[in-house]
């Protein structure tokens, strides 16, 4: 059985001030200060990013960004990039997220150059894939997902290595903020999908070592149920991450 150790990671999208950004964190830190084989992860907004690093002092709970720039500086206004993330303390960032790509035009072509300029700098990527309602139900949803592994990676695959540390996200776009969750046989399904693309595409040792997330309407109330399929390595949280109570209770779904 492959040693991948459960991911779960929250999106706080734009949301939160840095008193409720830090007083949030504190209050995961402490709570889950015992929780063992489960990585944690916060993905602030920019803003929040110095204070929340500041007040997870020496605490496991890693710190992401939600999105960056492919450049390492330049007359890009408005955009941050991945050296100006790690000074702020981030070891993730997530890429390519369906909110980025819908409202922002955000292409894989440009996610792809995104996670070759994060690895470049030793930042681990979060690369999300996943199908709209309207494409799952004209049966496409195999042919998006694999379209947007193929532009999304196309550095990686033109190189023929994708680091080992890189972890994937299926969020399928109708279950994002909805309260429709896939259920985990449905889930489960597009996971093996991409697991066997990366096996296709990187070799089967690399891509059994891969994570892959799970997003869409995650909650206390179905997480340990979507962790139990086989190729479900944790979760993407939006919504129920802004809550210390649900968030907690999802990184401890083992005991739920
Ligand atoms: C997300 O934004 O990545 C997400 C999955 O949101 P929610 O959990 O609110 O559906």
């Amino acid at each position: 059985m492959p040693d991948r150790k459960p991911l779960i990671a929250g999106n706080w999208k734009m949301h939160l001030s840095v008193a409720e950004a830090v007083e949030l964190v504190r209050r995961i830190a402490a709570e889950t200060e015992d929780v063992q084989g489960v990585e944690v992860l916060v993905a602030p907004p920019f803003t929040t990013l110095y204070a929340v690093r500041e007040a997870l002092g020496d605490s496991r709970i890693r710190l992401g960004a939600q999105n960056m720039h492919w450049e390492m500086s330049g007359a890009y206004t408005g955009e941050i990039s991945g050296k100006m993330l790690q000074e702020a303390g981030c070891t993730y960032v997530i890429l390519g997220h369906s909110e980025r790509r819908a409202i922002f035009n955000e292409t894989s072509e440009m996610v792809d150059l995104k996670a070759r300029a994060a690895v470049s700098l030793g930042l681990i990527p979060i690369i999300c894939v996943g199908e709209t309602l309207e494409e799952r139900e004209a049966g496409r949803t195999f042919d998006v997902v694999q379209a947007q592994l193929e532009g999304s990676l196309n550095n990686f695959k033109e190189e023929k290595f994708i680091p080992p540390t890189t972890v994937m996200a299926y969020e399928p776009v109708w279950a994002i903020g909805t309260g429709k969750t896939a259920t985990p046989s449905q889930a489960q399904e597009v996971h093996q999908f991409i697991r066997g693309w990366l096996e296709r595409t990187f070799g089967t040792g690399v891509s059994a070592g891969l994570r892959i997330l799970y997003g869409g309407s995650v909650k206390p109330e179905n997480i340990a149920e979507l962790m139990a399929e086989p190729d479900i390595d944790g979760a993407l949280v939006g919504g129920a991450s802004l809550n210390a109570d649900s968030f907690v209770r999802i990184i401890c779904y083992e005991k739920l």
